[in-house]
Parts: structure tokens; sequence; C-alpha cells
């Protein structure tokens, strides 16, 4: 078996201000637009969301990195120094989000869904045609 770090990246990305960085050495789930509270507050609108196997996702450094539980099952991980959201990390969840808009191009991913539609603001509209979920908050 070969280590983790001698097989293929399939994905990069940070923080803006680059003090968190990741890697991914595994597949990358294609996009999905969160429309839950949560996400619209954290992220002015809704939240786009790739994701991982935690094991599979390397953090350095982790000196920035701070985790901020957004409920009762799961926490959000952003950058003490610029504030960007990079992770959404479920309890129990098989794998860990990556907020879409961290992940260097090109991504090779598409937005292929949209959850949490019953909590969508009020000011726009989805209209893209992609499959529409209701779904719990805070499951990405
Ligand atoms: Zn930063």
């Amino acid at each position: 078996m070969p280590t983790s770090q001698e097989r293929p990246i399939r994905a990069t990305g940070g923080c803006l201000c680059g003090s968190v960085r990741y890697t991914i050495r595994g597949a990358v789930r294609d996009v999905w637009a969160c429309h839950c509270i949560l996400c619209r507050r954290l992220h002015s609108h809704f939240g786009a969301y790739a994701a991982c196997d935690p094991a599979d996702l390397e953090i350095a450094p982790t000196n920035k990195l701070r985790w901020y539980r957004s409920s009762p099952t799961a926490r959000r991980g952003f950058c003490s120094k610029c504030g960007a959201q990079i992770f959404w990390d479920g309890k129990g969840s098989d794998h860990i989000s990556i907020a879409a808009g961290t992940l260097n191009e090109p991504t090779g991913l598409k937005l292929i869904k949209h959850i949490c539609v019953n909590q969508k603001g009020d000011y726009y509209e989805i209209a893209d045609g992609l499959p529409q979920a209701g779904q719990e908050p805070d499951r990405l």
C-alpha cells in the first residue's frame, strides 16, 4: 500500500489570506448548494460545498484554523485571520465538506444539486433545473 504522501493529489485549496491550506488525495464529491439559514448567515448567500473522505484531507498549517460549533451535529472550520469559511464537519458523517470557493481551479467539479431549499432566501429563485432537496439543516 502506498503511504498517503505518495497518493496523487486530487485537489488543493485554501482561505483568502493563505494561512490555511489543504490538499486532498482521493475522490472529491461534486458540489452541493446548501440554502439552509446557517450557510446563508455564514456565506452571505447559499453555501456551496464539495466533499471528501476525512482520511484524504491534509490541512496545513493549522494554527490559524478555528472551529465554530454551528449546530449540535456539526462544526464549521474557518480561518481566524481572514475569516474565510472552509470546512463543514458533521458529527458521525462519513465525509468532510469543503467550501467550493476555496478550491484552486481547475476543480473538475460541477454543481449537481440544491439542498435545504425549504430554507432558501426569499430574494432569489432556484431556476437552473438541478435536483432540489429539502433535507435537514446542517447536513452537507
Ligand atoms: Zn485566511
